[in-house]
């Protein structure tokens, strides 16, 4: 029996441990998290195409997700000022799997409490400092652990220990990463993001909701998902390269001041009720990076392997594909051949997700770089499909494994 230890209790780390205790109950598997409390997680919420919501019902999470998250229909695009620009139903993606939207720390909670009740454990305040390999191919992980020694203060103990397979989910500045594939590098799109949790805005309580996708004319964004019958998800980008690391962060509502409908509710909302907002860029790598035959006993899956565009939110979601492949072969292969035989079956599929994933992204920018982002409304509005419809549409007919897969009983 494999001594596994997961790095990263984020979404993929999780569903990692679920999935390989799913298959194998007296399996050993401990996560590492550097993390002090795992429900407090940034991003506020979390939309799930229909691969998703298939992914996590392989995992056993079917009754969860009826409970917690939200079932969204439709999906418009719009002009800065609410103009159409086109929508679809979400049946126009060729699958009945429905789409659901659910807060970020709904998610990381109701996978803790699989995790935990299936055995796992899982340590906080625990943070990956390096590893390496013997020659018997175990691998001897050193991590730093926080302990509280009173309520404010805390001190850190050195620890190691060594294990058959180290599966690293730490996420799109991994450190297993730098080690493993030291030549990689992060792309930066230039585009900032901020998300944040509102109320839904009053004039669309009664209503049944669509999310929202409203353009403005230099490639800015503002999303509203909804994700329960109060609340909603909002998100807002701009393009902004020429700014240092420092500048991008601070939101700016002057930014988004030529928006209409719900936007200036939401915007008084972030100011009147001092709502934080989480910052991110759109950074990716231009491959997959699973396994280095160097490191025969470590992959690394989601973002740690494979940073995407959100697009076509296929972040947490192929996160949620590696845990149910890593289960599949956990049972086929042996420790010293998982690996290898998992970079092997997912190494092309990840490569022409995250393609699908970027391409339209760097159109976006290079559209928005020459000035001319209202021709690509105009295409948009001729087209007569959103973005991400159409993407889910092709992405799910390529893959429709992804969607049609044998849903087994929890
Ligand atoms: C703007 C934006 C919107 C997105 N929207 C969606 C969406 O709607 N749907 C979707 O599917 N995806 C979406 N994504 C992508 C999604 O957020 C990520 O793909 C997902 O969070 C990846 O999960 P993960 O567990 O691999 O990594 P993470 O969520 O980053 O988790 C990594 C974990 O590892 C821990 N960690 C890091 N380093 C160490 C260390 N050295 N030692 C121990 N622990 C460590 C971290 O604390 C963290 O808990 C979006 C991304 C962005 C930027």
């Amino acid at each position: 029996m494999a001594k596994t230890v997961i790095v990263g209790a984020g979404p993929t780390g999780l569903a990692a441990a679920i999935a390989i205790k799913q298959k194998d109950s007296s399996a050993d598997v401990l996560i590492l998290e550097k993390r002090h409390k795992l429900n407090e997680v940034e991003g506020a919420g979390i939309a799930m195409p229909a691969n998703s919501v298939v992914a996590l019902r392989e995992l056993g999470l079917t009754e969860e997700l009826k409970e917690h998250a939200y079932q969204v229909k439709h999906c418009i695009y719009t002009e800065a000022d609410g103009r159409p620009i086109c929508r679809a139903s979400f049946t126009a993606t060729g699958t009945n799997v429905p789409f659901m939207a659910i807060n970020r720390g709904e998610l990381q909670n109701l996978l803790l409490k699989k995790a935990r009740t299936l055995g796992v454990k899982v340590q906080t305040g625990c943070e990956l400092i390096n590893f390496k390999q013997n020659n018997n191919a175990t691998i001897e992980v050193n991590w730093q652990q926080q302990v509280p020694i009173s309520a404010d203060n805390k001190k850190s103990e050195l620890l190691h220990d060594t294990f058959d397979l180290l599966i690293s989910a730490d996420g799109i500045h991994s450190k297993t990463r730098a080690l493993v594939f030291p030549d990689v590098k992060v792309q930066d799109f230039g585009l900032t993001n901020w998300r944040c949790i509102a109320d839904k805005p009053t004039e669309f309580k009664e209503l049944e909701f669509e999310p929202t996708f409203m353009w403005g004319n230099q490639g800015q964004l503002v999303m509203l998902y909804p994700f329960s019958k109060d609340q909603c998800y909002m998100y807002f980008h701009t393009f902004d390269e020429e700014k240092n690391d420092a500048q991008y962060r601070s939101f700016s509502a002057d930014d988004f001041k030529s928006f209409g409908l719900f936007v200036p509710e939401i915007l008084n909302q972030i100011k009147t009720q001092n709502i934080s907002l989480t910052t991110s860029r759109f950074q990716i790598t231009a491959k997959p990076c699973y396994f280095n035959p160097k490191f025969s006993s470590v992959l690394l899956i989601g973002d740690a392997a494979h940073p995407v565009t959100p697009i076509l939110q296929q972040g947490a979601t192929q996160g949620f594909w590696d845990a149910y492949f890593l289960g599949k072969l956990y049972n086929e292969a042996t420790v010293e051949t998982l690996p290898m035989s998992f970079s092997r079956s997912r190494q092309d599929i990840m490569q022409n997700i995250m393609n699908r994933s970027n391409d339209p992204v760097k159109n976006i920018v290079s559209s928005i770089r020459k000035g001319d982002f209202a021709e690509r409304i105009t295409a948009l509005r001729k087209a007569g499909t959103p973005l991400n419809i159409a993407g889910w549409k092709n992405l799910f007919a390529s893959y429709p494994d992804q969607i049609n897969v044998r849903i087994t009983a929890p």
